[in-house]
């Protein structure tokens, strides 16, 4: 039994200042004012601190500058240091079917030994995206026909554990839908994003109608068709805008780089508070920066061309950047960061601090800096 006591409690609507939260064989059995502490219970002070769910980063390649699927080990390791007390490994369109496998075979093997206990499931950026529109694009081992035969095994390997798809719907309903279809059999409870893609606003319509809800990492990596050049296109931006259902990633960075801060308080306006969902994108690849003013940006990540891949973020770095670019709440980025996640991804059992649910916590200040991690009832840091 961990009796967490001084809290400030983040609930989902609002604050609960000097709360206890008691948790047992991993999951929350109670909390709030008055609440006894058994004798025997281990003791973790907050202080007077914030006391909100445990931080779910869906979509993430690295952390700690290591790849996931380099050493799941470490980098996990590092993610929940930082906050992550779930993540989703994110293979990206670069890599042929075969090293799909191997890298979700090297993940599977780490989890099936217990040393991976805030892994998931997996993100997956593609294998159907638009080779125009992302880091790497030399290799393009998915480009041309959408093959059952080709994709199927990768779906297989993957199983239950594939917990979102991200593709690109101007690759055709004729094509994707028929993967979408094979995806939902290897695991029921997937969800598809749209991403890396030049849709128009009618294309990802057609995929939202089918079932597709997540927009992977919302305003980066997607362009428009344009039909006069003086004028502007619907395209994958304003489709994830108009539809209400659809849940917009935010990559937020200390300078705005991936999102303006204009358009984050945009998208925050539009979308709500219950659409939103911080992502670190984080990525490890070794390029340099090209950018003359590089030295402001140490939180991104660079492919071998100088070109923007992904970022250097913790959830806990993505936080304080959406609560000072936006102004929101603590208890709205905890939504964004752990509740909504949780919510999009069909994680039932966590994101929200209520009896019954994974005792996976944080505990912080008001600008995200970490002093306690608990995961699954006992302190990680
Ligand atoms: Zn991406």
């Amino acid at each position: 039994m961990l009796a967490i006591i001084h809290a400030e409690l983040v609930l989902p609507d609002r604050l609960v200042p000097d709360a206890t939260v008691l948790c047992d064989n991993g999951v929350i059995v109670d909390y709030g004012k008055d609440v006894a502490v058994p004798k025997d219970a281990e003791i973790l002070d907050a202080e007077g601190l914030y006391v909100g769910p445990g931080l779910i980063d869906i979509h993430c390649h690295s952390a700690g500058n290591i790849s996931y699927f380099d050493d799941p080990v470490t980098s996990c390791r590092s993610a929940l240091e930082h906050g992550a007390t779930t993540v989703f490994p994110t293979l990206y369109f670069n890599l042929t079917g075969e090293e799909m496998i191997r890298d979700i075979d090297v993940v599977l093997k780490a989890n099936e030994k217990g040393l991976i206990p805030n892994f998931g499931g997996f993100y997956t950026e593609g294998p159907y995206m638009n080779e125009n529109h992302g880091a790497d694009r030399h290799t393009a081992p998915w480009a041309g026909e959408v093959l059952r035969e080709k994709y199927l095994p990768v779906l297989e390997k993957a199983g239950e554990w594939a917990r979102v798809w991200a593709l690109a719907p101007e690759k055709g309903a004729d094509a994707l839908f028929p993967f979408m279809e094979d995806a939902r059999r290897c695991s029921p409870k997937v969800c598809f994003a749209v991403g890396h893609s030049e849709a128009e606003a009618w294309q990802v319509d057609e995929f939202i109608e089918n079932g597709l809800t997540i927009a992977t990492h919302h305003t980066d990596a997607v362009g428009y068709l344009s039909k006069y050049p003086e004028c502007r296109t619907s395209g994958v931006v304003e489709a994830v805008q108009r539809n209400d259902e659809v849940y917009a990633e935010l990559i937020c960075d200390e300078h705005g780089v991936h999102v303006d801060p204009y358009v984050i308080r945009l998208t925050r306006k539009i979308k709500g508070k219950d659409k939103l969902i911080l992502i670190t994108d984080a990525a490890c690849f070794a390029g340099a920066c090209i950018r003359e003013d590089r030295k402001k940006y140490r939180d991104l990540s660079f492919d071998f061309n100088g070109e923007l891949a992904g970022s250097k973020l913790t959830m806990a770095d993505a936080c304080r950047n959406f609560l000072i670019h936006s102004g929101a709440s603590v208890v709205e980025t905890f939504l964004a960061a752990s509740t909504n996640p949780a919510k999009a991804t069909h994680l039932t059992d966590r994101g929200i601090i209520r009896k019954g649910k994974k005792a996976d916590l944080v505990v912080c200040d008001d600008m995200f800096r970490l002093s306690a991690v608990v995961l699954n009832g006992k302190v990680v840091k």
